[in-house]
């Protein structure tokens, strides 16, 4: 049964499209989706197009195996398979962000360095965020995108009970309970790549500690309506 007083899914979505734009986690590609509420066998994704165009009409019922349900005849993303694994991997995911974004990248093909949570914004992080890597699984030689529910089926594997799994050499993906969770999470995931890397460039420096970690996500995962609330309005106001 819908909950009247749950906020729209679908406005969610179209939100924090533009918002992962405005904070360059999302460019022209990439994508945001949410389990569907009232069929949660399924979930909901925009057409193939660029986030910062996402309006509510673009949105697309798929179900775990990528298909469009309502066949609706647009064309979806080659890599919906991302979020569909996920969903039928995780029962406790209701949204999820992939991105290429720019400043987590080195975290997913350095060897020198491994993604950690360093500031108390970023305490979800756990202490060995999981890279998938596509040559572990006999995918020499590809384009690096999640093609299929194979591909899909690993990654979703490879993020374990995570919230974040870096891509090696392609992206990351984040999930969360809800769609302004997943944003705030993907958010501050970068910011801690930045800080991170900020910090390592002067030497050596100090990350949380797994106790200091969950207990900042659990301060900040209550926390986060005041960061949306901030956030849809600057959207908003965008030209
Ligand atoms: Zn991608």
């Amino acid at each position: 049964m819908t909950d009247l007083s749950a906020p729209d899914v679908r406005d969610d979505l179209v939100t924090a499209s533009h918002i992962l734009v405005q904070k360059n986690i999302l460019d022209g590609f990439g994508h945001v989706s949410a389990r569907d509420p009232d069929n949660p066998d399924t979930f909901l994704l925009s057409r193939n197009l660029a986030p910062g165009l996402v309006q509510r009409e673009d949105i697309m019922r798929l179900d775990f195996d990528g298909n469009d349900v309502e066949d609706s005849g647009r064309r979806s993303f080659l890599e919906r398979f991302i979020h569909a694994s996920i969903y039928r991997h995780r029962p406790d995911v209701n949204a999820v962000v992939h991105s290429h974004t720019a400043s987590v990248l080195p975290f997913s093909i350095t060897k020198a360095a491994t993604l950690e949570p360093v500031m108390h914004m970023s305490g979800f992080l756990g202490p060995e965020i999981p890279v998938y890597e596509v040559r572990d699984h006999g995918h020499e030689g590809c384009d690096m995108l999640i093609r299929n529910s194979t591909m899909g089926d690993e990654l979703a594997r490879s993020l374990g009970q995570e919230a974040v799994v870096l891509m090696r050499g392609h992206g990351m993906t984040v999930v969360a309970a809800d769609v302004r969770l997943a944003v705030f999470r993907a958010i501050y995931t970068e910011v801690n790549a930045r800080v991170q890397a900020a910090a390592s460039s002067m030497g050596a420096y100090v990350a949380l500690t797994p106790e200091e970690a969950r207990a900042a996500d659990e301060t900040n995962s209550g926390q986060n309506r005041r960061a949306w609330a901030l956030w849809e309005k600057e959207v908003a106001r965008a030209p």
